[in-house]
């Protein structure tokens, strides 16, 4: 057994310190990134935020409208060929955002190459809850052969040696996150976990080492937290409970006592299992939760209030592009990050 001492940072642990600046208006930021991937090459021009592949965020819906604002979405790995097919016939510009997600399983390789024929998606997320495993690495270099052409991001990590062997097996981008999730209960369930500002930073070092990206999957609550992960290099942010709640999102809205919810869980969560599989399994625990979020409305307004808020950490900082954010940032470390004296009590919510 070892201990590291060293302090590790969540997104709460810090904020950002202004600067000096010539910009005018948050109006004039770029919030718009160009990226060359290592494998494939292909130049992709976009607002760097995913939503997350789970059931209720990773829906052709949410793909439809987070692409008119140049968004990404990962979908969620049960959706078929033929569902696929369909969306492709009346989308195709918002099939340019789109990952087809994939797990580890033979059935998941099928289903994936059936979609493929039928559709080019042109992102893959290859996803597990756990990416330090051989098999992982084993099933993204057959993936990565299969499909040369093929933007491939790969996940979950949170350290930096293991970011490296996926990038050098194959992934574009990687994926960062074990246990900041807003429904994940993997901290609780397995003591794993490492904080998510911290394995930003250290991953994405690793990552521009060897040319390519990595993404910061999981623990932003608000539009500062997704600044926060972009300034401490994240070069996408994939996002699942910012967005659950909308009318994008899966199901049906829930009245109880005069207010109105959507139902929102994990996909490591006993009724995502249930759903899927028929059963949670006796070898496995769940690692998720199941919330009725407040109901949101139209996802746009989330957007928009989620774009401006990192318009104007660029400005605070003097920012003209998200490129530039964290070159230009520097974190102090906090004590107490917000006051929330009057947040129970805030109208708009
Ligand atoms: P959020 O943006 O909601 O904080 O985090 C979203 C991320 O949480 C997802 O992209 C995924 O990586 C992770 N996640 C989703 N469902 C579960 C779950 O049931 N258990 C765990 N451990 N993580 C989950």
């Amino acid at each position: 057994m070892r201990i590291e001492y060293d302090v590790k940072l969540d997104f709460s642990d810090v904020l950002i310190r202004p600067k000096r600046s010539v910009l005018k208006t948050r109006a004039e930021v770029s919030l718009e990134r160009e990226f060359r991937f290592k494998h494939t090459h292909s130049v992709w021009q976009g607002v760097p935020i995913i939503a997350a592949n789970m059931d209720h965020t990773g829906t052709f819906a949410m793909a439809s409208t987070l692409s008119q604002h140049k968004l990404l979405t990962a979908l969620d790995k049960f959706l078929g060929p033929a569902e696929w097919e369909k969306f492709a016939k009346t989308h195709e510009q918002a099939l340019a955002s789109c990952f087809v997600s994939v797990g580890i399983s033979e059935a998941d390789f099928t289903k994936l190459d059936e979609t493929m024929k039928m559709v080019n998606v042109p992102f893959i997320c290859l996803d597990v809850a756990n990416g330090y495993t051989e098999r992982f690495v084993s099933c993204l270099e057959r993936l990565r052969e299969t499909y040369p052409k093929t933007v491939i991001m790969a996940g979950n990590v949170v350290t930096g040696e293991m970011v490296e062997e996926l990038i050098l097996s194959g992934a574009d981008i990687v994926k960062i996150g074990i246990g900041p999730g807003s429904v994940c209960t993997t901290r609780e369930k397995t003591g794993v976990g490492y904080p998510q500002l911290s394995a930003i930073i250290e991953c994405a070092d690793a990552a521009h080492g060897l040319g390519g990206q990595v993404c910061a999957d999981g623990g932003c609550t608000t539009p500062g937290d997704v600044a926060k992960a972009f300034a401490a290099g994240a070069d996408f942010v994939m996002l699942g409970g910012m967005l659950s709640g909308h009318d994008e999102t899966l199901g049906d809205v829930i009245e109880e006592n005069g207010k109105k919810y959507k139902r929102f869980y994990g996909m490591s969560s006993k009724e995502a299992m249930e759903v899927h599989h028929g059963s949670v399994a006796d070898y496995r625990s769940s690692e998720g939760r199941s919330v009725n979020v407040p109901y949101k409305g139209p996802v746009k307004n989330t957007i928009l209030d989620i774009l401006g808020g990192i318009r104007s950490t660029c400005t605070y900082v003097g920012a003209h592009r998200l490129k530039e954010l964290s070159k230009r940032t520097t974190f102090i470390r906090v004590a107490r990050q917000l006051n929330e004296v009057f947040a129970s009590y805030d109208v708009n919510k």
